[in-house]
């Protein structure tokens, strides 16, 4: 079994990333800057929020942190919006999810000019990468494929198996895992809540990514041997024994569904940080894109 370390294949992006800021300094060239949009005081969109503005240090982007009250109107929220649309020093920007229930998601993420959506939920983005057009993968399902791809995990007429058809995850995995390239031209079955037989479908699965949301839902009678298993889950379970009060859980039960897998990603440690590191890759595109 080889663990799919999302925590080594992402310090490797941001290192390569770090020569590319390096190398646009000395041609005199403006910094990528990243700005984050937090409202609320959620305590893990805090931590996710937090955990990419570090990232942005760490790889030399400029980067912003504009918090907002969580009783903002969804008018208020949309003019901020467009105030980071027309700021010409941020380059990209992300509006953490999820909002207050009386703000309306999806009209927050078509406000965002589509060539700053560096978490790629816009509709353009999403068009584009049905298309293959070059443009913004959503940063979840194009951190997987760059796992797949550092692993050199076969896939090319691989059945693979999505839990999961959220627009943020498993959608757009799905078309991801389909597409005619590498990763990709795989045999998709994406799955969901009214999916019957789940497990006779995940058993057949030769790659299983499962973002269903509920804690180690994913056992070992329902994963094929030789299987490569991507987690995309997480879970903050309380554990008075840790020193921040919790524990990180995944979908999948790792100790038991491990030992069967060819492949198989760790939470914490694996599709985590590669969100973070596409996010600064689709950042840094922002500027190539633009100039
Ligand atoms: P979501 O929007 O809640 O979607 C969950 C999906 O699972 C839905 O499509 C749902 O089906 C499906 N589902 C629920 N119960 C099912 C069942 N019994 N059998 C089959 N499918 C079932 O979740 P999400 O935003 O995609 O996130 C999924 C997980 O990934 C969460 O734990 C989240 O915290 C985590 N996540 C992690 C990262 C990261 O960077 N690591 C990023 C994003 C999300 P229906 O559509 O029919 O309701």
């Amino acid at each position: 079994m080889v663990l799919v370390s999302g925590k080594e294949v992402s310090n490797k992006i941001k290192d390569e990333i770090a020569v590319e800021v390096e190398k646009l300094k000395k041609n005199g060239r403006k910094i990528p800057h990243l700005a984050a949009v937090l409202v609320g005081e959620d305590g893990a969109s805090r931590t996710y929020v937090n955990a990419k503005v570090k990232a942005c240090e760490r790889v030399g982007f400029g980067s912003s942190l504009v918090k907002l009250d969580s009783n903002i109107s969804e008018a208020d929220l949309l003019v901020e919006i467009e105030k980071l649309n027309n700021d010409t020093e941020v380059d990209g920007f992300i509006v953490q999810l999820p909002l207050p229930k009386h703000i309306d998601e999806q009209k927050v993420t078509e406000a965002i000019a589509p060539e700053k959506d560096v978490d790629g939920f816009h509709p353009v983005s999403l068009g584009k990468m049905l298309l293959d057009i070059p443009s913004f993968l959503p940063a979840t399902p194009y951190g997987i494929t760059e796992m797949l791809k550092h692993y050199n995990i076969p896939t090319e007429g691989k059945h693979c198996v999505v839990i999961g058809r959220s627009h943020i995850v498993g959608s757009p995995m799905s078309v991801l895992m389909a597409r005619n390239s590498y990763p990709g031209n795989c045999t998709v079955t994406l799955t969901h809540s009214k999916t019957q037989n789940l497990a006779e479908i995940t058993k057949a699965a030769d790659i299983l990514i499962v973002a269903i949301g509920k804690p180690e839902f994913i056992t070992a009678d329902m994963v094929k041997e030789g299987a490569t298993v991507i987690d995309v889950g997480i879970h903050r379970i309380e554990d008075s024994s840790k020193k921040s009060g919790y524990r990180l859980l995944g979908d999948v039960n790792f100790d038991e569904v491990a030992p069967k897998c060819a492949f198989i990603s760790p939470v914490p440690g694996g599709v985590g940080p590669m969100t973070i590191a596409s996010l600064l890759k689709n950042t840094l595109l922002a500027v190539q894109l633009r100039d």
